[in-house]
């Protein structure tokens, strides 16, 4: 650009100096001073130009083409005074001559030689500009590509542990919790998001399910429990004695409770004690047998618990301080017959009757079959006892006998009580009463383990002996007469005088057939009767007196 201005200011200059040099008119010559002040301006461009900094070679040109715009000057300053001074001939010469000629082609040549070194110059910053831009640009690009890298893999990492794994996790467990397997565990997680709200359902689920489990599991051992105790139950109702009870007890109970050991108690003998008919798993505490009031259940007449180490009201004598115990004493007609003792293993808390919900469902169904069976027995009894003397009556008899084999090897004993009447009449009925129970009882305990004895009707008595034959039975007879004529009865303070009884002896097989027992006895009696009675009659084809008051 500044060799642009210098050019045109010296090609001006020039064509301005030729018209004044060509016409001679003054306007020419006033342009041409007109003109020299862009010399002036020359000056202010080259002075720019140095101070722009150029580089040695550009500073040497914009030097030379200086000198030569001095020299064309100079050329033309003195032509134009020639001009001035009248000489236009030797004026135009000057400006169109050969001098002139090199003087303006060295100009021109000179300012070209700087604008081609300045063009060449730029040329080379725009490429040292352009590389660095490219350069930035690539490293832009390369930044650009690795941000969006980094931006991909973070993601990536993101995605993976954040959806990818926790999903898989999941569908790991909802797999395992559809087959059922509730032992899986549920990864924690406290996300805020749907991942979260997913793994909440799923642990919600899984505890669901774990109680669904719990609560079958507790079904079914309720129900095993409550098997069990029906089957104990249908068998208590076919026991026909407490022995059988008692074995069916000790059966069932460690099967319906298997982690309680426990005692049976049945209230026993004229002491009325409470003693063990059965036990199962050892128990540690109770005892084999105590009076009732020893423990604190049948005092209170209702169950009684308690826990170990302190919690309740320990029974004396009977509990120990590490185990816990219950007690339920049974009833029946008010009264307390039977004891249902419960311990847990040592060292284990806890309260038999509160863990074991069925528990008193057990004693309950003891309990009742107990009673059926005592009414059962009761009812028996005045079936088949005479209430006065408490023998089996003649119904019991006709049963028993009715039941005899014809071979079966048994004998017969019928005892009537001489002149009885006369104990009636002479003290009244209940001094007869008194006297029928006294001969009572020695015929049972003189014949206990060999013999029934029953009240065959009036006064009356009949003994079968099993397996005794007439010898031995006529031996028994003797003893119950002995004893009978040895008692001394009172009743209201008066002496009811000496009691003695006549008595009739068969045996069968031997002495005759099982079904004709009771008449040949019988008919020994009336022998006895009729021989001044008091005496024992063996029966036979011909009844022999053996012995004689
Ligand atoms: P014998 O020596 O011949 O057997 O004479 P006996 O008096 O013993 O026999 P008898 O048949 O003449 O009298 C029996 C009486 O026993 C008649 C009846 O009133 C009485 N008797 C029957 N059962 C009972 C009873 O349960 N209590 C009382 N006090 N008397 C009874
Ligand atoms: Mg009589
Ligand atoms: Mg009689």
């Amino acid at each position: 650009m500044a060799a642009e201005d210098l050019s045109q200011g010296a090609s001006a200059l020039t064509n301005t100096a030729r018209l004044y040099a060509m016409s001679g008119a003054s306007r020419h010559l006033a342009a041409f001073m007109h003109e020299a002040g862009v010399v002036r301006q020359r000056d202010r461009t080259l002075k720019q130009v140095r101070r722009m900094d150029p580089a040695a070679a550009e500073r040497t040109a914009i030097d030379q083409a200086e000198r030569h715009l001095g020299e064309l000057d100079e050329l033309e300053a003195r032509a134009v005074a020639a001009a001035q001074d009248g000489e236009a001939e030797q004026a135009q010469q000057a400006f169109f001559g050969p001098d002139h000629k090199r003087a303006l082609a060295a100009v021109v040549g000179g300012l070209d030689h700087f604008r081609a070194l300045v063009s060449a110059r730029t040329l080379a910053e725009m490429r040292a500009a352009q590389q660095e831009s490219d350069c930035a640009a690539a490293v832009a690009k390369i930044m650009l590509a690795l941000t969006a890298f980094v931006f991909l893999a973070v993601l990536y990492f993101v995605l993976r542990r954040r959806v990818s794994r926790p999903l898989a996790r999941l569908t790991g467990v909802v797999l395992r919790l559809a087959r059922q397997d509730y032992a899986v565990e549920v990864p924690p997680d406290r996300r805020r998001d749907e991942i979260g709200d997913i793994t909440q359902a799923v642990r919600v689920f899984r505890e669901n399910g774990l109680e669904r489990e719990r609560l079958e599991a507790e079904r079914r051992a309720d129900q095993r429990v409550k098997h069990c105790i029906l089957q104990m139950t249908h068998r208590l109702q076919a026991c026909g004695a407490i022995d059988e009870l008692a074995g069916v007890v000790a059966c069932f109970a460690p099967q319906a409770f298997p982690d309680l050991s426990g005692r049976l108690y049945v209230l026993e003998g004229p002491g009325q004690i409470l003693v063990a008919v059965a036990m199962w798993r050892e128990p540690r505490g109770g005892s084999e047998a105590f009076p009732p009031t020893a423990r604190w259940g049948v005092r209170r007449g209702r169950r009684h618990g308690r826990s170990a180490h302190g919690g309740g009201v320990p029974c004396p004598h009977a509990d120990l301080a590490d185990i816990a115990t219950h007690c339920a004493p049974l009833t029946a007609q008010g009264e307390t017959i039977v004891l249902l003792y419960f311990e847990t293993p040592a060292g284990r808390d806890g309260a038999p009757g509160a863990d074991h919900p069925f528990l008193d469902l057990m004693c309950d169904h003891v309990a009742l079959a107990l009673a059926n069976l005592r009414l059962r027995q009761r009812l028996a009894d005045l079936a088949d006892r005479d209430g006065l003397t408490g023998l089996f009556n003649r119904r019991r008899l006709d049963h028993a006998l009715a039941a005899l084999r014809s071979n079966t090897q048994v004998a017969c004993i019928i005892a009537d009580i001489d002149h009885f009447q006369r104990f009636n009449d002479q003290f009244g009925h209940d001094a007869g009463d008194v006297v029928m129970q006294h001969v009572a009882q020695i015929l049972a305990e003189a014949t206990e383990g060999l013999a029934a004895a029953y009240r065959f009707g009036g006064e009356e008595f009949t003994l079968l002996l099993p397996s005794l034959n007439a010898t031995r039975a006529r031996e028994l007879a003797e003893t119950v007469r002995g004893r009978v004529s040895e008692a001394r009865l009172s009743h209201n303070g008066r002496l009811l005088g000496r009691i003695t009884l006549s008595l009739g002896v068969a045996d069968a097989p031997g002495g005759g057939s099982a079904s004709s027992l009771i008449q040949r006895a019988d008919a020994a009696l009336l022998r006895a009767k009729g021989e001044e009675r008091d005496r024992t009659v063996l029966a036979g084809p011909q009844p022999t007196e053996i012995s004689a008051a």
